[in-house]
């Protein structure tokens, strides 16, 4: 029997997890990325190296497998438009479209009547007065090409509108600071059936801006985590996404918000890898597929830990234990606040953070 064979745009560290999991479930890869020297380099059966914009490469690409994903979410639109049969590509071009600019994804929540941080769309220098006096404490973000609190900075009540409105380069919106009391992710995924499936939920903890720790299982109620699998659920099929998606949240004292959609593979589901029955990356590859998806079953507690910039230094040349495993993402250049690898710790199952 041949083989399917998935095609990945992107070659960072999630499309190389997607390509080693693939391995195990006998699906082959095809890596399309601009970078020749980036972590999914030797890992994935076939790859290419091309321009996003380069619309030749793209199609001889897609003529060449079976399905098509995506590892992160600002893929051109106009990279998947070239792309003859729309049908192959899982999740599809509506996850995209709408996790693409954080304004229409707020809108698309709004919708669908789920509650988010107050925020503004940032036109005038009025819109950020009015933000300090209602917001009193606000984030200005930016409305695309965001991560790792990248284009983002504090707005506060004092600040003098003025400078503030000079500094804005790119479209931006204006989001109330949550005084949250933990932040989680529901790491959630879909099949062609329609079937969903969620990861156990964890709590994130981030230092500057980037995710630092993820811990699973963490401590909700039952009526906190039936919101969550119910706000998650609303998405992913509102957005009709074959594959895996993330759902990053706010809880505070008497509310759930949902603060951002990743429709994708998620740095929170790195420690699947190590403590689940299925790990994020494998789920992700079954849908795709075109198989059933899997109900993931915790195997043990786990807490995973971002190695980022310089820290990979304390990592090179370590073992895995029977405890602690190591995943290093084989990047070249060491730069301040890169994602370098990550380390899960596994505990014993039934321990609750
Ligand atoms: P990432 O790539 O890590 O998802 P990002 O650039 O997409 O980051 P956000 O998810 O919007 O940025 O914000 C990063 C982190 O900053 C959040 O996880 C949270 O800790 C903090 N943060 C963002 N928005 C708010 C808010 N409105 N109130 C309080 N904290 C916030
Ligand atoms: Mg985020």
């Amino acid at each position: 029997m041949t083989k399917p064979i998935i095609g990945i745009l992107g070659g960072g560290q999630l499309g190389m997890m997607l390509c080693d999991a693939a391995k195990e479930i006998d699906i082959e890869t095809h890596v399309f990325c601009p970078d020749d020297d980036c972590p999914s380099k030797g890992r994935s059966t076939y790859f290419s190296i091309g321009e996003y914009s380069d619309e030749e490469k793209i199609i001889k690409f897609s003529n060449s497998v079976d399905f098509i994903t995506y590892e992160f979410e600002n893929i051109p639109i106009k990279t998947i438009d070239f792309i003859k049969d729309q049908n192959k590509i899982r999740p599809g071009k509506q996850s995209l479209l709408l996790t693409q600019d954080r304004l229409t994804e707020k809108r698309f929540l709004d919708k669908l009547n789920i509650p988010i941080a107050p925020y503004k769309d940032l036109k005038t220098i009025d819109d950020v007065i009015s933000a300090q006096n209602e917001f009193i404490n606000s984030i200005v973000k930016t409305r695309t090409l965001g991560y790792d609190g990248k284009g983002q900075f504090n707005l506060r009540q004092s600040d003098d509108p003025n400078k503030v409105f000079n500094r804005i380069v790119n479209k931006s919106i204006i989001e109330k600071r949550i005084p949250f009391e933990f932040e989680v992710s529901v790491i959630i995924g879909r099949d062609i059936n329609n079937n969903t499936t969620i990861f156990p939920i964890g709590k994130n903890i981030h230092e500057n801006h980037i995710l630092k720790h993820t811990f699973n299982p963490t401590k909700l109620s039952k009526n906190q985590i039936n919101q969550l699998v119910d706000y998650s659920e609303k998405i992913i099929t509102e957005l009709n996404h074959i594959g895996v998606l993330a759902v990053e949240f706010f809880i505070t004292k008497d509310q759930i918000l949902v603060n951002e959609i990743a429709p994708r593979v998620h740095n929170s589901g790195h420690w699947t890898i190590d403590a689940c029955s299925v790990s994020q990356f494998k789920q992700h590859m079954l849908c795709v597929s075109g198989r059933e998806i899997k109900q993931p079953l915790l195997n043990n507690s786990a807490h995973m830990i971002n190695i980022i910039g310089k820290e990979i230094n304390d990592w090179c040349g370590k073992n895995n234990t029977d405890r602690l495993k190591i995943h290093l993402y084989n990047k070249k250049e060491v730069k301040k606040g890169r994602k370098m690898g990550h380390v899960t710790e596994l505990f014993d199952k039934g321990k609750i953070f």
